[in-house]
């Protein structure tokens, strides 16, 4: 009867409404991070990064590369959990007129999101006339080898003990490590991973990192990831600002929740970010009273994505940000967060 359904409706509102509590305490206790634990692992960072421009400067100072830079969730406010990671960013300075780059859907591996970068006019300029020509394979600037180079100066040459102890941390390279991995210890307690990644930013604006696709490597070797992450960032960001909405907290929780569970470390931060932006061209209500609802059709929506086997980008929709998961991954993830679906509150246990 009508009362039924009544009871139903409240028993629902009720179990909203402690949902959205639990979120909220979970925000506080397990995914913020405290500021001067923050600012303590940025400044860790910081002196690295001044040490390595220090090095590189000197070392090799006819490397065309341009300042490098401390990037990542740190310094966007998005980090959770623990203040552990961070990106150092090493931009490349490419001759225009020797290289052009093509994107992944126009060659034979045809996977949009990620691109070759051809070298051009060998004829009248022959191998050499390119610094970065030691790096080029088959014809293609080769992201393994440019990370080759790195990984020989950081690993190879800096003595890493002795800057440690300037600083007063202990530094050393992760090894083995797939992207160019510093551990630093800053506190008897606190360690930061530091990655390395080379950086090409194209005429048009469009940004390559070399950063590997995770599968069939040998295969994808020489191909570049296009990064979104600048634009994707600033978007969820400015949306928020827009409606003082929660888009960024309901990230930020997911992005724990994801951390905490081992059975979802597969989702990373751009997969999230994204299914958010896709979800806010549909729905309006980002109020902080709706960060229960939102979480929820936040997990639906992922659930949703799995099954057809695709994530489009929010911001170049023929990229999918599932073609790196094998179907295996798939399966395990959509069934995790369909099972969450009638117990949400589970995902908050730590
Ligand atoms: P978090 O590591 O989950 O907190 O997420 P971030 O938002 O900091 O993203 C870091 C990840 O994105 C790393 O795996 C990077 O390799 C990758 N990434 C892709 N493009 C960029 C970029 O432009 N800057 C940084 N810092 N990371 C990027």
């Amino acid at each position: 009867g009508s009362s039924g359904a009544t009871q139903t409706d409240l028993l629902r509102a009720r179990m909203r409404l402690s949902l959205q509590e639990h979120l909220w305490e979970f925000y506080q206790e397990n995914v913020n991070i405290p500021t001067d634990e923050q600012a303590t692992a940025r400044r860790a960072a910081l002196d690295i990064c001044a040490e390595l421009r220090v090095f590189l400067h000197a070392k090799l100072p006819d490397m065309p590369l341009r300042e490098m830079y401390l990037s990542g969730s740190l310094y966007d406010d998005l980090q959770v959990v623990t203040a552990d990671h961070a990106q150092l960013m090493v931009p490349m300075i490419l001759e225009k007129n020797l290289w052009s780059s093509i994107p992944g859907e126009d060659t034979i591996m045809n996977v949009p999101g990620f691109w070759l970068v051809r070298r051009e006019n060998l004829e009248y300029f022959p191998r050499s006339s390119s610094y970065w020509d030691r790096c080029m394979v088959g014809g293609y600037l080769s992201p393994k080898s440019v990370l080759e180079v790195f990984d020989k100066l950081v690993a190879g040459s800096i003595n890493w003990p002795a800057i440690g102890s300037v600083l007063d941390y202990v530094i050393r390279p992760v090894v083995p490590s797939e992207t160019l991995t510093l551990e630093v210890q800053y506190e008897t307690n606190r360690k930061l991973y530091v990655d390395f990644l080379p950086l090409l930013v194209m005429e048009d604006g469009t940004s390559l990192i070399a950063k590997p696709h995770r599968l069939a490597a040998e295969r994808h070797e020489n191909l570049w990831r296009q990064s979104f992450r600048v634009a994707e960032t600033a978007r969820l960001r400015a949306l928020d600002q827009e409606d003082g909405g929660c888009r960024c907290t309901c990230l930020k929780v997911a992005k724990a929740v994801c951390k905490l569970n081992p059975a979802l470390n597969r989702l990373n931060a751009s997969q999230l970010t994204n299914t958010i932006l896709l979800l806010s061209e549909k729905e309006g209500d980002w109020t902080q009273e709706a960060l229960a609802d939102r979480f929820l059709q936040l997990l639906r929506a992922l659930v949703g994505h799995l099954e057809a086997g695709r994530l489009p980008c929010a911001l170049s929709p023929k990229v999918n940000l599932f073609c790196e998961l094998t179907e295996q991954e798939v399966d395990e993830l959509g069934y995790t967060l369909y099972c969450a679906l009638s117990d949400p509150e589970g995902l908050l246990r730590t």
